[in-house]
C-alpha cells in the first residue's frame, strides 16, 4: 500500500515528490510516457529562478528527479492505463499490474498539440518550439513564423515581435477561432504579417541541424513555396494527459481537471498539480509550485487521517 502516487515527473510531479519525500510518505512516482514532462523536450530555461544565467531544461528537470529520490522517492517507469478512484484504497492499473494508494496527484500535464511532420518532430528543440514564453528570446533579430488561429496563437505571435524581426502567423482557414480582440491586436502590429488558408506541408534544416525554412501549401490554390524562418512555434493547442480519470475526476470541456480549491479535485485524497489543470500560465515554476501545494495537501491529509 502506498502512502502517495504520483502520476508524472515533469516539474510538477517531481516537486510533489520532493515534498512528499521529505514529509517521510515515501512518494511513488510512475514517470510516464514523457519522463521529464515539456522540459525534457526543451533547451535553455532562462526563467526559472535562481539560475542566473540560465539552465538546461532536461538538466534542471532530472535534478529534481534526483533531489526526490535522495529524499526518499520511488520511480517506476510506467505508464497509468487505467484508474479506480471509486473508492479508498485507490487503484491504478500501470501497464497491466494493479497498484494502491490511499492518496494520489495527478500531475500528468498537458501535452503540446503537434502537426506531427516527421520534419517537425526531429527538430523540436532545435528551432521547432510549442513554447513562446520558453523560447521567443533566442529569436532576437530573427524570421519568425507562428501556426495556429487561436489565442494561443495571436498571444504568442503578439510576444514573439519583441524579438523577431518579422513574425509571421500562419492559419489553415480565413477564419479565427481566437477572440475578437486577439486578432484585432495582431492586425495592428506591423511586425506581424498574415497568412490564412496554408499549411506547412515541411521543415527544412541546414547544415547545423537547425530550421532554416519551411515549405508551404495554400489549400485554396494548391500552390507550394518556401519560406525562410529562423524559429517556428507551433501554437495549435495542448491536449490534457486525464484519459484515465474521465466520468471519475471533475473535467471541463477541454479535458482539463477543475479544482475544487488549493490542490483538491472533487475526489477527496486526489489532488492535481501543474498543467493538467493550468491552462493559463503553464511555466515550469507555476508547476513547480502546484506540485508542492499537491504534496502538503496530501501530508495533511494524511495526517488527519491518523497516518
Ligand atoms: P484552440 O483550440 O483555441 O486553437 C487551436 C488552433 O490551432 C485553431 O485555430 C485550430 O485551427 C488550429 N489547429 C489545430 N490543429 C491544427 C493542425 N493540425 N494544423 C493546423 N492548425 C491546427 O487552442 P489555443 O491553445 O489557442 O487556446 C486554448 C484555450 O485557451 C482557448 O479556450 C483559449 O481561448 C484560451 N486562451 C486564452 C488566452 C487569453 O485569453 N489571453 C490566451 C491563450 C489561450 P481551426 O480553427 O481551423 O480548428
Amino acid at each position: 500500500m502506498n502512502n502517495v502516487v504520483i502520476i508524472g515527473s515533469g516539474c510538477a510531479g517531481n516537486t510533489a515528490a520532493i515534498y512528499a519525500a521529505r514529509a517521510n510518505l515515501k512518494p511513488l512516482v510512475v514517470a510516464g510516457h514523457e519522463p521529464g514532462g515539456q522540459l525534457s523536450i526543451t533547451s535553455m530555461v532562462e526563467n526559472f529562478p535562481g539560475f542566473p544565467v540560465g539552465v538546461n531544461g532536461p538538466d534542471l528537470v532530472e535534478n529534481m528527479k534526483q533531489q526526490a529520490i535522495h529524499f526518499g522517492a520511488d520511480y517506476h517507469d510506467g505508464t497509468v492505463m487505467e484508474a479506480d478512484l471509486s473508492k479508498r484504497p485507490f487503484r491504478l492499473n500501470i501497464d497491466g499490474e494493479w497498484i494502491e494508494t490511499l492518496t494520489l496527484i495527478v500531475a500528468t500535464g498537458a501535452s503540446a498539440r503537434w502537426l506531427n511532420l516527421p520534419s517537425e518532430q526531429r527538430l523540436i528543440g532545435h528551432g521547432v518550439s510549442s513554447c513562446a514564453t520558453c523560447d521567443g528570446f533566442f529569436y532576437r533579430d530573427k524570421e519568425i513564423m507562428v501556426i495556429g488561429g487561436g489565442d494561443t496563437a495571436m498571444e504568442e505571435a503578439n510576444f514573439l515581435t519583441r524579438f523577431g524581426r518579422r513574425v509571421t502567423l500562419v492559419h489553415r482557414r480565413d477564419s479565427f477561432r481566437a477572440s475578437k480582440i486577439m486578432v484585432d491586436r495582431i492586425n495592428a502590429n506591423p511586425k506581424v504579417e498574415l497568412i490564412t488558408n496554408t499549411v506547412v506541408e515541411e521543415v527544412h534544416d541546414g547544415p547545423e541541424g537547425f530550421v532554416i525554412g519551411v515549405t508551404l501549401k495554400n489549400i485554396v490554390t494548391g500552390e507550394t513555396y518556401r519560406r525562410d524562418v529562423d524559429g517556428l512555434f507551433i501554437a495549435i493547442g495542448h491536449i490534457p494527459n486525464t484519459k484515465p480519470f474521465v466520468g471519475q475526476l471533475d473535467l471541463d470541456e477541454e479535458g482539463y481537471i477543475i479544482s475544487h480549491g488549493g490542490a483538491r479535485t472533487n475526489i477527496t485524497g486526489v489532488f492535481h498539480a501543474g498543467d493538467v489543470q493550468d491552462k493559463v500560465y503553464r511555466q515550469a515554476v507555476t508547476a513547480a509550485g502546484a506540485g508542492c501545494m499537491a504534496a502538503i495537501e496530501a501530508e495533511r491529509f494524511l495526517e488527519a487521517e491518523g497516518h
